[in-house]
């Protein structure tokens, strides 16, 4: 978060220099034992499990996986990483007593993942087919077959969209109360947004705050009623109905925000230390969209107490699933599930051959 506004802590791993984008040597290259195939190629590269995504969820899923001997691979966008690799200061990740950057964390979730032979493949899934097994995925010209898939897409949060608010980003801008409210203790901050988020978030952060300004851009509320009625009766919460965030104020952190006002004319700027954005988040589920289910909320849907998803063999793990928790202790954990999910489910295939058909089978417990 904010260098500004962080207590200064000293990693302990500050001497590590892990740089995430750069692709493993062997990278966009055939599983082991089988020939090298590069885009254009034609030679489709097969694996036990694709994993698709890089962030917590795909990494903690692929270390599980590749220490089963599944030889995963993993193929985790051109940005990889996931939502951590624009996070600075990450102080609630368990075993990092003095907290770790963000892209330095994902760093090493790559390299331990490496050590034990995930192929990762820096490109975006274009195309998928999960019609038939082996599944079939396409990235960057890449065919992959895979006898199991774990979507770990993730979710992105939806930002203002405005210059300020890009440049201020991690300088006292944030999307996420939970990881960075502690840097706020004793300063005044302001949440944006109408809905149950943005409400928690502002309650959430009253804890350290010293007054939460809650802007929003219409006369009524979104989230529940309860939500409402105890963000009003909160004596740090001040709300700004009818308001839009037209600038966040600041050359190298944030002083203050100018608002507009929907129900009059001019703008006020109020004085503060950061800015939350609560306006929502949206699931990476695009290639996905058609073969797996979604909830009301568009998040993919995993069957019951498993991370098996409607299609028999593809599992589901992290915020790609999950707009509840959204932590990336939580989405690791779902890594953890999927990958054991997985490795029970291809154990249970008939071998040599895995069937093909789509009728579910139950996830070994
Ligand atoms: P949401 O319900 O979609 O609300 C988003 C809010 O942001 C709306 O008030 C919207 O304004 C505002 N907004 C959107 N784009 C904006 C923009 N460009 N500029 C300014 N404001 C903008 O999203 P959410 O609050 O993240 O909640 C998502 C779902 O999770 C909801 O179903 C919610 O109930 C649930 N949730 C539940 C809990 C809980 O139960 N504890 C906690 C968090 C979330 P408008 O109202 O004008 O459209």
């Amino acid at each position: 978060m904010s260098d500004d506004a962080n207590p200064k802590t000293k990693s302990p791993l500050a001497g590590l220099s892990l740089t995430f984008l750069a692709p493993a040597p062997d990278a966009q290259t055939a599983p082991i034992g089988a020939p090298p195939a590069t885009a254009g190629s034609g030679e489709p590269v097969s694996a036990r499990v694709v994993i698709v995504g890089s962030g917590p969820a795909g990494l903690t899923a692929a270390i599980y996986t590749a220490r089963a001997n599944l030889e995963p691979i993993v193929i985790g966008g051109v940005v990889g990483g996931g939502q951590l690799m624009i996070t600075s200061e990450v102080e609630n990740y368990p075993g990092f007593p003095d907290g770790v950057q963000g892209p330095e964390l994902m760093g090493l979730f790559r390299k331990q993942a490496e050590r034990f032979g995930t192929r990762i493949i820096d490109a975006d899934v274009d195309r998928v087919d999960l019609s038939s097994r082996p599944f079939r995925l396409w990235a960057s010209g890449v065919e992959y077959r895979a006898d199991a898939v774990i979507v770990a897409t993730g979710a992105e949060a939806l930002w203002l969209g405005i210059e300020s608010e890009t440049r201020l980003r991690g300088k006292g801008v944030s999307a996420c109360a939970t990881c960075d409210g502690f840097f706020f203790r004793d300063k005044e901050i302001a949440v944006v947004g109408g809905g149950d988020s943005a409400l928690e978030e502002a309650l959430y952060l009253t804890h350290f705050a010293t007054k939460v300004h809650l802007v929003h851009r219409r006369d009524a509320f979104r989230g529940s009623k309860i939500m409402q009625a105890r963000a009003a009766a909160h004596p740090k919460i001040e709300l700004h109905l009818n308001r839009t965030v037209e600038e966040i104020v600041g050359k190298d952190h944030v002083e203050g925000v100018r608002l507009g006002k929907t129900d009059s004319t001019g703008d006020e700027t109020i004085p503060l230390d950061g800015v939350f954005v609560a306006i929502g988040h949206r699931p990476n589920v695009a290639v996905f969209r058609d073969w797996l289910e979604t909830d009301e909320k568009g998040y993919l849907r995993a069957e019951g107490a498993t991370t098996a998803s409607n299609i028999d063999g593809v599992f589901v793990a992290g915020d790609v699933d999950d707009h509840r928790y959204r932590q990336a202790v939580t989405a690791a954990g779902e890594g953890c599930r999927a990958a054991i999910d997985v490795e029970r489910w291809l154990e249970a295939q008939p071998s040599p051959e895995p069937a093909h058909s789509n009728v579910r089978s139950e996830v070994a417990r």
